[in-house]
């Protein structure tokens, strides 16, 4: 995952949240759907046990405890306490026919947790530094809670995908159609 902290190249980041999501969504999330997961993502070829999914997952919620607020010197703590427990060994890499950018440096044996664990530190520190703000949330539509990376330059996203944006403004739209039905005149 070694272009995941590149600038506009959010990647690892979108791991970060499709992880967040599939860890809240299942109560137990087994070693074959996270290492799927890692393997859709271009992560490191890790073999998962049990016990390494069970980890992963209390890992996670550390991570979605960050991408839960919006108060960015909260986030800003809280990221640097897992830099200060996992620390990320950033170090510059130039990859072919792309300008040097920051990288965590590939694990050699690392423990599952630990890579995950300052890998996505030390992106959403870049993020959050380069963006000044937290640049990510959680779905305002009413059925979803799913989390997602504000890539857009402008107005905050507020919707996990533009079909759950989609879904809200349909919603809307019908409501304000049928209230004056539902008046008597
Ligand atoms: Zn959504």
């Amino acid at each position: 995952m070694t272009e995941d902290l590149s600038r506009g190249n959010p990647r690892g980041l979108h791991f970060i949240a499709e992880l967040a999501n599939t860890v809240q969504d299942g109560t137990q999330v087994s070693a074959a759907v996270l290492q799927a997961l890692l393997e859709r993502h271009g992560g490191p070829p890790f073999v998962l046990t049990e016990s390494d999914a069970r980890r992963l997952c209390e890992a996670t919620a550390r991570l979605i405890h960050i991408l839960a607020t919006d108060d960015e010197d909260q986030a800003a703590e809280a990221i640097n306490a897992l830099l200060d427990q996992h620390p990320a060994q950033p170090r510059l890499a130039r990859l072919p026919g792309r300008p040097w950018s920051l990288h965590a440096k590939a694990p050699q044996n690392a423990d599952p947790t630990h890579w995950l664990l300052s890998t996505a530190a030390l992106a959403l520190g870049v993020w959050l530094g380069e963006r000044g703000r937290c640049a990510w949330g959680q779905c305002a539509a009413p059925d979803c809670n799913h989390y997602f990376i504000d890539t857009g330059r402008r107005t905050p996203q507020r919707y996990c995908t533009p079909r759950c944006a989609t879904r809200v403004r349909v919603a809307a739209h019908r409501a304000q159609r049928t209230i004056p039905m539902a008046r008597p005149t």
